[in-house]
């Protein structure tokens, strides 16, 4: 016997569950509603953790989805540094650290994703840090402060973007990578060169093509990242950018289904291999309707909107999750760039405005038809973007795109 019902239970205390909570009031559930989080904070926006709050720019309250009070007024109990520990989907009850045992009607598991950890020989050593969380932020700016030399490893968007955010606190930032660019798995090489130099015009050093050997260090801190190849990097300390892993613990022992790309496997409607359980967020891998199988994507935009759609189905919409996931990244503010897709592969690149003009898109094709689109100061080419990544319209060469003259509007219909 439970100790209690709710009528939904959102497990994780993150964005996607937070969405979830205020869609299902917005659309009218009057049923209970408990979200279950383990960190400290209320649910927050992740993003500011690599770049206004790291800089200092930004409050913690800033990056909160909602004020405290909002959560009592929408009579959404609020449960922080709480796990769920365990989930029965066919009884559907959940267990929770607090030993209580929650029944419920439908769920939602948003239990996001955890950072990457390197093994390296020195890996224990102070000074060397991941991020994730509001707390980690405040620990990167505690430890670098009076502090000179920061390592960044990996050369996508946290390593880039926390190099950006501490060389605007003063630092000297270095940043390892194994790809020769910046971004270049994401972007590929032009873009992600345009990107690299925007950071080393702003003195960031980048070396890429070579990978973490080992840290070393004075017995207690970090001194030294020395690289593959055997180059020594001084470090007084380092942040280590290099991705992150879905959180399918819970999962995994609820006997879910879980995919290929190491997310839940949901369909198409997001909904779990339980029926009236749903994912959303980082931690779901669904069957996408606009790229024709399963994916799994790690963006702000995605868990929000993901977030959403898992409520209305809750709440017997029956809709299938069909919006283009859309990313967006600032470097200081140097640049920013916003990206739809994704592409984890293309064979032709075509270039609209001028690469080094700092306003440009890139558009992504794989055998004639748009797979994703990047945009450094040209926002309104994603939406053109957005509709032929869907209609999947063969646009031959890619010549239209890269033509200023051409409208947009025009290509692909
Ligand atoms: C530093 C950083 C910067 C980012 N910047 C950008 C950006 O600029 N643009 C962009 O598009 N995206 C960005 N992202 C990605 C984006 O923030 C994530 O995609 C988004 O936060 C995912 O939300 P989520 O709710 O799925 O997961 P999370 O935010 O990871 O939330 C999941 C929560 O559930 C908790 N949890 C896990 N298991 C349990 C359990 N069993 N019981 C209770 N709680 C549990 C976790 O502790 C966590 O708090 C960034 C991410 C990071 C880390």
């Amino acid at each position: 016997m439970a100790d209690r019902h709710v009528d939904h239970l959102l497990v994780g205390g993150g964005l996607a569950s937070a969405s979830c909570a205020r869609t299902l009031r917005e659309e009218g559930a009057v049923g209970s509603i408990l979200l279950v989080g383990r960190e400290p904070e209320p649910p927050y926006n992740r993003p500011p953790v690599s770049k206004g709050y790291l800089q200092g720019a930004e409050a913690r309250a800033e990056t909160y989805f909602r004020p405290d009070e909002w959560w009592a007024e929408q009579s959404i109990e609020l449960l922080t540094r709480t796990s769920v520990l365990k989930l029965d989907a066919e009884e559907r009850v959940a267990v929770l650290s607090t030993q209580e045992q929650v029944s419920f009607t439908t769920a939602l598991i948003a239990t996001g994703a955890n950072v990457r950890l390197l093994r390296a020989e020195g890996a224990q050593l102070d000074g060397i840090h991941y991020l994730r969380a509001l707390g980690n932020a405040d620990a990167v700016r505690a430890d670098v402060a009076g502090r000179e030399r920061v390592v960044l490893i990996g050369g996508s968007y946290i390593g880039t973007e926390v190099a950006a955010s501490l060389t605007t606190l003063g630092k000297r930032c270095t940043i390892l990578m194994q790809e020769d660019v910046t971004f270049e798995r994401s972007f590929g090489a032009a873009a992600g060169g345009y990107l690299q130099r925007v950071l080393e015009d702003h003195g960031i050093e980048v070396i890429g093509g070579d990978a973490l050997g080992r840290f070393e260090g004075d017995g207690e801190r970090v001194t030294a990242v020395v690289t593959e190849s055997g180059r020594e990097l001084p470090a007084d300390a380092v942040v280590v950018g290099a991705g992150a892993v879905p959180d399918v613990m819970l999962a995994r022992a609820a006997k879910l289904e879980l995919g290929a790309r190491g997310g839940i496997a949901c369909s198409s409607r997001l909904e779990t291999s339980a029926s009236g359980i749903y994912a959303a967020g980082d931690v779901c891998e669904y069957d996408s309707v606009v790229h024709g199988g399963p994916l799994r994507v790690e963006h702000w935009d995605v868990a929000f909107n993901q977030g959403r759609a898992a409520a209305l189905n809750m709440l017997g919409a029956d809709r299938a999750y069909d919006v283009v996931p859309y990313f967006f990244s600032d470097l200081a503010d140097w640049a920013s760039l916003e990206y739809v897709g994704p592409a984890s592969d293309w064979d032709q690149e075509v270039v609209r405005g001028t690469l080094d003009g700092g306003e440009f898109s890139v558009w992504y094709l794989q055998e004639g038809r748009v797979a994703a689109c990047l945009s450094v100061g040209r926002s309104d080419d994603l939406e053109h973007a957005r509709r032929l990544i869907v209609s999947g319209a063969d646009i031959g060469d890619g010549a239209a795109l890269g033509d200023l003259g051409t409208d947009l509007a025009s290509v692909g219909v």
